[in-house]
């Protein structure tokens, strides 16, 4: 029996329906041409207007940043432009011997301070303008945490609910021999995202290494141990979360010990965030996942959680550590810190009057809009924004990347240790930048990765 993606580890949520056309032509290799075959003909979606949304309010901040670091025009085109856009078909013979066409992109923003880095993505959704705007992401997160990769996005307009592994595999070499150019441990280094994994990860590097004619571990990251993966990849983003939540809480004067947390998303990031943060001794008081939150002010069990969790497909429904609250009512919690580590677009003008926590630390990518961020700041809440708070994912990819570059492991410990050295130094870095300017945090975080950008760009010159 064909295995289908079920069978695929949890990484990342599935994407919602296509809410745009470009759906895979399909073409039976022995009937006569079609008269009218859906075409496969990338179409530029139209910009998302008046929606809160999560690449919008980071070019907004862009836009902020830039103009406090009176960049001049040139630059400013320079760094709001991607270097290299790439779109290309991937026709793979299905099980029936059909023939799908699907659509590939991998969009380079920047490589002005290394290879670019970033993950990719498989979704029926896909499309080159959010590829785009991810791939800008990458560059600024990277920046801030200094380390030497630009960034890049990649993805693959496609089902993978609808795909055995058998599809997603042809799939997945398919796209990667079209990417050759691209790829390279010099030049762009893919990793996991949405509805990709180690497998898929392990599936690049063969394909790439094979027509290279030689082993190179350093074309992905997120792969594998066995393959050249890192010890610490797949709790860094919430060990990072928890870090940024330590230093901020210092600089709010409260003690570890004595903090309450709320922690929306109980997937990778929000698990990990929550049961590292209570390991420091900070009382969990909430945490949530898709099918509901639980509230407990006596503290809860995470270990307890993470088990049942694990046991239940990966979902809290039915848990008994807590009493059941709406997802709404997690994030307005009474409590001093709040770490939404689900998705996008959860902190908005309409509940950022309600908050209570005194410190959010953005586990996920783009949970609060720009309009809660006035909000926020008015009520005096301290944000540590996502491109700083959930950068320890990209930090250990590039220790997994720096290991392979070496031919030697490190051990939990160093990684763990190189980590937290990172992390702290960039939220030091961005904390003082944030006093410099008198701006909060998550504008601090642009100003200091765009000005470093920027700098190198003026050492290096514009060629041509
Ligand atoms: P995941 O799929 O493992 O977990 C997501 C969790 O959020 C699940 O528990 C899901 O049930 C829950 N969820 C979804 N919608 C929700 C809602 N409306 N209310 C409450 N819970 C909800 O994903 P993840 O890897 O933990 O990623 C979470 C976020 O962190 C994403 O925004 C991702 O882009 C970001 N992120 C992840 C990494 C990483 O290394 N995994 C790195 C950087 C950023």
């Amino acid at each position: 029996m064909a295995t289908t993606t079920k069978d695929l580890p949890k990484n990342g949520t599935v994407a919602a329906p296509p809410t745009t056309g470009a759906s895979p032509t399909t073409v039976s290799p022995t009937a006569a041409a079609p008269s009218t075959i859906t075409p496969s003909i990338y179409k530029e979606p139209a910009p998302i207007l008046d929606r809160d949304n999560p690449l919008e309010s980071m070019m907004q901040r862009f836009d902020r940043a830039a103009e406090i670091l009176a960049l001049e025009p040139g630059i400013y085109q320079y760094l709001k432009t991607p270097v290299k856009s790439v779109i290309v078909s991937i026709p793979i013979q299905m099980d029936d011997g059909s023939v799908q066409v699907f659509e590939g992109y991998r969009v380079v923003h920047n490589d002005i301070l290394g290879p670019s880095k970033g993950g990719i993505r498989y979704a029926p959704d896909v499309n080159l303008d959010e590829i785009k705007a991810l791939a800008a992401w990458m560059t600024w997160k990277c920046a801030v945490v200094d380390i030497p990769f630009g960034g890049a996005k990649g993805g693959v307009r496609c089902d993978p609910r609808h795909l055995t592994m058998q599809q997603i595999e042809k799939i997945t070499r398919r796209y990667t021999a079209n990417m050759l150019d691209v790829f390279g441990p010099d030049r762009d280094i893919p990793a996991p995202d949405v509805n990709t994994n180690e497998q898929i990860m392990a599936w690049i590097l063969d394909t790439w290494s094979m027509h290279m004619k030689r082993t190179e571990p350093g074309v992905v990251t997120g792969k594998p141990i066995v393959l050249g993966g890192s010890l610490g990849r797949r709790e860094a983003t919430g060990r990072g979360v928890m870090h940024s939540a330590l230093r901020a809480l210092d600089k709010l004067g409260i003690k570890p010990q004595s903090a309450t947390v709320a922690v929306e998303g109980f997937g990778n990031v929000g698990s990990i965030s929550a049961e590292l943060l209570s390991n420091q001794g900070a009382k969990i008081i909430g945490i949530s996942d898709i099918t509901g939150a639980y509230h407990n002010d006596g503290g809860i069990d995470v270990e307890d959680a993470i088990r049942y969790s694990e046991s239940h497909d990966h979902l809290l429904e039915g848990w008994k550590g807590g009493e059941k609250i709406t997802n709404e009512e997690l994030l307005t919690l009474d409590c001093d810190v709040l770490v939404p580590a689900a998705r996008e677009d959860r902190i908005t003008k309409r509940n950022a009057h309600n908050i209570q926590a005194k410190l959010i630390v953005e586990g996920a990518n783009g949970p609060t809009t720009a309009g809660a961020d006035p909000i926020l700041e008015s009520k005096g809440v301290l944000v540590v924004p996502d491109i700083l708070a959930n950068a320890g994912g990209v930090t250990v990819s590039y220790f997994e990347w720096v290991q392979n570059r070496m031919g030697y492991h490190w051990t939990l410990d160093v990684v763990n240790e190189r980590l937290a050295e990172t992390m702290n130094g960039a939220f030091d870095r961005v904390y003082a930048t944030s006093l410099k300017h008198k701006v909060p945090l998550r504008l601090a975080s642009y100003i200091l990765a765009i000005d470093k950008v920027a700098r190198t760009l003026r050492l290096r010159g514009i060629y041509g």
